[in-house]
């Protein structure tokens, strides 16, 4: 089975690859297919939306769409849905590494450090089938960057009780307790019972 993955981030395909149980992902780049949908909604679940909504409408195909970011409780859920473009200004895009500078800036001092990495899935068969799953990895942010692996805000983002940033983990270790783990073990339960109802054919 193959799906479309609403994203042009390879760290999230190769994650999805590694947690889809028989699909095979394609990015709509991949394809050649221009895909930078405007995500100007209000929570996870409805960017998510958007990109899947956008994908379909140009493969017409099962699609698979993700949207996801950092939780901050001490900065009022900040960066949340902005996770991605955080700091930028349209004059500059800051580097990944910036973003986390900035972050641990804003931490400076800061007692309560309890943040969570939040993860919308969707998957949409059509415009009228759509499954939806949204999960969380609780964690804390850390006083510096610590750790090699992963992408985006896994250095400075400590893991549960882990102890160790999701950079530090391995990419076992991170799929077991991520938000994208959690939410990808439950839309492979969905998936497969979708396999069965069409005995086990291409949807
Ligand atoms: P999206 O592509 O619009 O969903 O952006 C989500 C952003 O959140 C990404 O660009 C990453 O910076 C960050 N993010 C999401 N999941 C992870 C993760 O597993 N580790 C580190 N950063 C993540």
């Amino acid at each position: 089975m193959t799906l479309y993955f609403a994203s042009s981030n390879d760290h999230k395909k190769e994650e999805m690859m590694r947690l889809l149980d028989g699909v095979t992902v394609r990015l709509p780049k991949e394809d050649g297919i221009a895909f930078d949908p405007d995500e100007n909604g209000n929570s996870f679940i409805e960017n998510a939306l958007i990109k899947a909504n956008a994908l379909y409408e140009k493969v017409k195909a099962p699609v698979l769409a993700d949207d996801s970011g950092l939780v901050v409780d001490a900065l009022g859920g900040r960066p949340g849905i902005h996770t991605s473009r955080y700091g930028d200004t349209p004059e500059r895009v800051l580097s990944q590494r910036e973003k986390n500078a900035k972050l641990l800036g804003e931490m400076e001092g800061v007692e309560n450090r309890s943040a969570r990495f939040v993860c919308a899935l969707v998957l949409m068969l059509s415009p009228d089938r759509i499954y939806i799953i949204e999960e969380t990895a609780e964690g804390s942010i850390a006083f510096s960057e610590e750790g090699t692996h992963g992408f985006g805000y896994d250095p400075i983002f400590i893991m549960g009780d882990t102890g160790k940033s999701a950079a530090e983990l391995s990419a076992e270790e991170k799929d077991r307790l991520s938000h994208r783990g959690k939410a990808v073990r439950k839309m492979n339960l969905i998936i497969n019972q979708l396999k069965k109802e069409n005995n086990n054919e291409e949807m």
